[in-house]
């Protein structure tokens, strides 16, 4: 799955949101995430993203951000 970071916060751009296929991008307290269980991995959303916040999660330490990514795709 690809997760949405902190360089997220602020940012105006919903480019990544207009590309993903399945619509599992959702808004959280102050930036957008990904649904963890919706993502497809298909990577597009990724070089869309200006503020470079969207890793996949197989870099390291990915697993707080895949946890709150769940937790504000779901809070809603
Ligand atoms: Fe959507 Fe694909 Fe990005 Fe997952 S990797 S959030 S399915 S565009």
């Amino acid at each position: 799955t690809y997760v949405v970071t902190d360089n997220c916060i602020a940012c105006k751009y919903t480019d990544c949101v207009e590309v993903c296929p399945v619509d599992c991008f959702y808004e959280g307290e102050n930036m957008l995430v990904i649904h963890p269980d919706e993502c497809i991995d298909c990577g597009v959303c990724e070089p869309e993203c200006p503020a470079d916040a969207i890793r996949p999660d197989t870099e390291p330490e990915m697993e707080n951000w895949v946890e709150f990514n769940r937790k504000y795709s779901e809070m809603w």
